[in-house]
């Protein structure tokens, strides 16, 4: 029997659970997948080896030190910074990204997006920005505090914080923040969120399992949007796919996926 887990901060809200055993179940896999609240990032490894696991996931906000927990970190992640799936192979920690392209798929029906503000600067920015900036978009980035805007100063895109941003138009904001979450709050001030839902042509949250407040706003402004529901099956498709050493197909994992996870 394989062992697979999630990691987070909370991690009670996570569906990942639901929908890797929903596929293990219908397989006929001998695996099962459980959450571990894990508060401190830097016992990752050791908890993931001391449970035995075979692969894990790993959520807010522990996806950087995801990255550093690894044996060896390949493809989008390596550059990315953030790893949010982990598969054990021999005796080594792999680590991977699949939220990126799990976004990008997610958004695939918004059309002409030349640019992007990314609400946030944690490890899901992380990963989101950089894959943004690959696909050639033009991509700035707000964040509450200035201190973790450092990182993305080099790479091209242009950062502000609360103090210094100053309200464009954008064909897409995305909310990357946990504001809303577990809380009831935007993840900008109310002032700013509203002069940001006035100059774009669709939304984007990446939480999913409830209508957070940014998505609330999006509603009430008739803005097309999605949440992070689609982004969460994508992601989880590829997470499987890297579990499993793509044994079945995309739209078997998707089927049986999908029967679970929607709210
Ligand atoms: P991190 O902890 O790495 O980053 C959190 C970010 O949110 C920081 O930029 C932080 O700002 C900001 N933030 C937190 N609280 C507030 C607040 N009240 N107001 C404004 N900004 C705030 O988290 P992750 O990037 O790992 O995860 C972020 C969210 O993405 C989570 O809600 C997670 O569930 C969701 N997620 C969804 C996925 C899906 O498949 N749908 C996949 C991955 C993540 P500061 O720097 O100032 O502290």
């Amino acid at each position: 029997m394989k062992l697979f887990a999630i990691f987070g901060n909370p991690v009670a809200h996570s569906k990942s659970p639901l929908m890797h055993n929903a596929v293990f179940k219908a397989l006929g896999i001998k695996a099962c997948y459980t959450r571990v609240l894990l508060k401190d990032g830097a016992k990752l490894r050791d908890t993931f080896l001391k449970l035995n696991l075979s692969g894990a996931n790993i959520t807010v906000p522990h996806k950087e030190a995801a990255f550093k927990s690894c044996d060896e970190v390949r493809g989008f992640a390596k550059k990315a910074g953030v790893v949010n799936t982990i598969v054990k192979e021999d005796d080594k920690l792999v680590g991977y990204n699949t939220d990126a392209d799990g976004f990008l798929y997610s958004i695939k029906d918004f059309k002409d997006i030349k640019n992007i503000l990314v609400i946030g600067a944690g490890g899901t920015a992380k990963a989101l920005v950089q894959k943004f900036l690959d696909e050639g978009f033009d991509v700035s980035i707000l964040n509450r505090s200035e201190k973790r805007l450092s990182f993305f100063e080099q790479s091209g895109a242009k950062t502000y914080s609360w103090d210094n941003f100053k309200a464009d138009s954008f064909d897409l904001a995305v909310n990357t923040t946990s504001a809303g979450l577990e809380d009831e709050s935007l993840p900008v001030p109310d002032d700013m969120a509203d002069k940001i839902i006035s100059n774009i042509k669709y939304g984007a949250d990446v939480i999913y399992g409830k209508k957070t407040p940014f998505v609330k706003l999006l509603e009430k402004n008739g803005i097309p949007y999605k949440d992070g529901s689609d982004m969460l099956l994508a992601q989880g498709v590829l997470a499987n796919h890297l579990f499993l050493g793509k044994r079945y197909d995309t739209q078997t994992i998707q089927k049986y996926m999908e029967k679970v996870f929607r709210y």
